[in-house]
């Protein structure tokens, strides 16, 4: 049961501005659970400013990274995820299909390419690669980098030297989401824990590869939840550098299809959170955009996204159209983010 309430003006004189700070105990500033849960109780008016004097200081205010999203292997995977359709076990309608070819992952970069994308990522319904897969998605990798883009990958669970491969072949980022709060984790999956994903988190890092992390909200968790959610992404050290925030998108035959909805300003709330506590992170507006329309998406924007998946399928879930896109970029004066590469 989602827990919505928010501090009232009045409470929120109370609280000081301690509460909604990072402790400074170590070296590194950490956020505790308390902190982030403060920051979530501000008046959304309070909480939104301040998100944009950080968001600020750290980054352009009127630029957006365009990432697109293609999944390159759908469907038949074994793990048992509540919220994805593309779970084996769950009748969803989505069909199991094999890798896709090196010339038509090829064609599809340069697509979005034209299209204006700046970042391409590649996904996989895996556990996680076998190596004769992992072989043929290190050559994808190869050839989107030589097209210029900034190139991610979401395969599942690494094993010891595939995230070295994925480096050498010119990945900047891998993806690898905590999901949930790690006490929240196995009521929404129980085919891996959440060690197995700092696991390969660690692998990533050390390869030398940028981190793509984030979680789902609107899977009916509560509040204090979430500020784990978001303590525990800013209290990695460091922290990752890409952190994509989704909106639970309900697809009939999940386990978590009828769950609740999220208010939509929780949702935002969660942005700004993430932006505060990761101020120098691309904070994404991931999976769930679609359902927030285009008045929501602004107040995520405002509260400091500055990444959108961008394209017309978000793996097998709807996202909104390049054109409407487009619109809502020229009618807010932002601007595609240029390549880092
Ligand atoms: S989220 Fe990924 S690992 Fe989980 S069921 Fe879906 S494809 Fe498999």
């Amino acid at each position: 049961m989602d827990n919505l309430s928010t501090a009232s003006p009045a409470g929120a004189s109370l609280m000081t501005d301690n509460e909604c700070r990072p402790s400074q105990a170590d070296s590194a500033a950490r956020w505790s659970v308390a902190a982030v849960e403060a920051l979530f109780g501000l008046p959304f008016n309070d909480l939104l400013f301040r998100a944009q004097q950080v968001h600020r200081e750290h980054h352009d205010a009127n630029a957006v990274q365009l990432s697109t999203l293609l999944s390159i292997k759908t469907g038949g995977c074994p793990e048992d995820c509540g919220y994805c359709p593309q779970a084996a076990r769950y009748h969803t309608g989505v069909e199991n299909q094999a890798l896709m070819s090196l010339e038509d992952v090829v064609a599809a970069a340069k697509q979005a390419r034209e299209h204006g994308a700046t970042r391409f990522c590649m996904g996989a319904a895996w556990r996680g690669p076998k190596q004769r897969d992992l072989d043929r998605v290190a050559e994808m990798v190869r050839a989107v980098r030589g097209l210029g883009m900034e190139t991610c990958a979401t395969l599942g669970m690494l094993k010891p030297g595939q995230a070295g491969q994925l480096r050498e072949a010119g990945l900047d980022y891998y993806n690898h989401n905590i999901d949930t709060a790690e006490d929240n984790y196995a009521n929404i999956i129980s085919t891996r824990d959440y060690g197995d994903r700092i696991d390969t988190l660690e692998q990533v890092r050390e390869a030398g590869l940028h981190v793509c992390c984030g979680g789902i909200v609107g899977m009916g968790e509560s509040r204090n939840a979430r500020a784990k959610l978001i303590a525990q992404l800013a209290n990695m050290d460091p922290c990752p550098e890409s952190v994509p925030i989704n909106n639970l998108v309900q697809v009939p035959g999940t386990p978590l299809n009828g769950t609740d909805k999220l208010d939509p300003l929780e949702f935002v709330r969660t942005i700004a959170c993430a932006r505060i506590t990761m101020p120098r992170a691309m904070v994404r507006l991931s999976a769930g955009r679609q359902e927030l329309g285009d008045a929501v998406q602004v107040l995520c924007f405002m509260a400091g996204a500055n990444s959108i998946f961008y394209g017309e399928k978000l793996l097998t879930t709807g996202n909104p159209d390049v054109e409407n896109d487009r619109s809502l970029f020229a009618r807010l004066g932002l601007k595609p983010l240029a390549p880092s590469v």
